[in-house]
């Protein structure tokens, strides 16, 4: 067993800085959970309580049923890829891989095994001999998943594995995740800041913003039902965009209206407005680049520069004082441009009744997700807890200094 538990978790540095503000998760046995959120908003610090590298301030952390607030790392059955893996720069990749195995005492023989066998799931095999200077960016990045394998985890921590490595080869590794996701089945707990890489790896995707969780769903869900704002923009690339509008209801009817524009919206969002009681007013209407039209009517805007991606076109525009990006298919079989797009021109946007997000303009909560979102994140199991309080004082001292060593000397 393998889950992982959050219950109610708080990491505070220094009595002023939030990292981790009551964060409730279960990550479920051998489910691949992505945390993503832009930079600072505790990812880190998230993992690295699970690791044990960090002790949260408040709350607790179980790793299968245990309750592990108080284990040390090298307790814990967990391994961990960071972002810069530090390679030993002496000693070969073979070494590398069996250095943790020695350190454990491994026989020479079942180390051979293991490490031979990583090296094999990793297509690292013809490299085992070589020192570290002499691998490329990616090989020595999958000689650091292999030092983390052999040790055959529960629980499989990775911090940014890709970020240090350029675009193409981080697809390349991207892929070669998913496989190794597969060959090993244990619990993995992935941090990125790219929600490209969350919503390609994730079972479900954990989006995190200023140490708070916004929302836990599968790569699908957080998608076509954003809990707010922050959720909308932050998925999906090109960005949402966001218009002022106003949310009409006239006999029983939702509309929404954006300047001039005006469009009733689809049944399914009639239903789920009714469900949550919305009501009239102002409203931030969120539509995606793909579901904007330019065309002859409704909300005024001009063109700016056009980003020409192959497929598609990427139109940059102006409307209501802020940039709006559309996405429109470029071109005919043939290759022919299907419309000009000249920079300055006066234009206009509309969008489908079954297109848009809408959310409360101080809130910032979708209103047509708000008890979804809300059920969604709040994934607490209310299992017995052990009071653990007595026991734990009396460790303290002790595992003090052995953090302050493993924070200084990682693994
Ligand atoms: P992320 O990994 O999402 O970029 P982190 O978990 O590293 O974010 O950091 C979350 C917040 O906690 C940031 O504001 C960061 O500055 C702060 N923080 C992280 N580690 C420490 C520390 N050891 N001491 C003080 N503040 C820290
Ligand atoms: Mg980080």
């Amino acid at each position: 067993m393998a889950r992982v538990r959050f219950e109610q978790v708080s990491k505070f540095f220094d009595k002023s800085v939030t990292a981790v503000d009551a964060f409730d998760l279960e990550i479920k046995d051998k489910e691949f959970v992505v945390l993503v959120g832009p930079s600072g908003c505790g990812k880190s610090t998230t993992l690295r309580m699970i690791a044990g590298l960090e002790l949260p301030t408040t709350g607790k952390i179980y790793i299968g049923d245990k309750l592990v607030n108080d284990v040390l790392p090298k307790d814990r059955d967990i391994a961990m890829v960071f972002q810069n893996y530090a390679l030993y720069p002496h000693m070969t990749v073979y070494e590398n891989i069996a250095y943790g195995l020695r350190l454990r005492k491994f026989p020479k023989r079942i180390i051979d095994e293991k490490v031979r066998e990583a090296a094999r799931s990793l297509d690292i095999t013809e490299l085992l001999d070589r020192k570290p200077k002499a691998l490329s960016g990616g090989q020595r990045q999958r000689v650091a998943i292999g030092r983390a394998i052999v040790r055959e985890p529960q629980v499989f921590l990775m911090d940014e594995p890709l970020s240090n490595l350029d675009a193409k080869l981080r697809n390349q590794m991207r892929a070669e995740i998913l496989t190794l996701r597969e060959r090993i089945n244990t619990t993995f707990v992935y941090v990125t800041h790219d929600q490209t890489e969350a919503m390609t790896l994730g079972d479900r995707i954990v989006i995190m913003k200023d140490g708070v969780i916004q929302q836990v769903g599968t790569p699908q869900q957080v998608f076509v039902h954003p809990a707010n704002r922050f959720v909308a923009g932050f998925i999906g690339t090109p960005q949402m965009n966001f218009f002022r509008g106003t949310l009409h209801c006239e006999e029983g009817v939702f509309s929404v209206q954006v300047e001039n524009f005006r469009v009733v919206l689809s049944e399914e969002k009639q239903k789920r407005l009714r469900e949550q009681g919305a009501l009239p007013g102002e409203v931030i209407v969120g539509v995606r680049p793909e579901h904007l039209q330019i065309g002859d009517s409704g909300i005024s805007a001009r063109i700016g520069v056009r980003e020409m991606m192959g497929s598609s076109i990427h139109v940059h525009l102006t409307a209501q004082d802020r940039d709006v990006v559309a996405v429109v298919s470029g071109m005919d079989d043939a290759g022919h441009l299907l419309r000009e797009f000249p920079a300055g021109a006066q234009t206009s946007l509309s969008f489908s009744g079954g297109a848009v997000h809408l959310f409360d303009t101080e809130t910032e909560q979708n209103l047509e997700w708000k008890a979804v979102a809300a059920a969604e994140t709040e994934e607490i199991i209310h299992a017995e807890i052990p009071d653990v309080k007595a026991d734990l004082s009396s460790k303290k001292q002790k595992t003090g200094k052995l953090f302050a060593f493993l924070q200084k000397n990682p693994k």
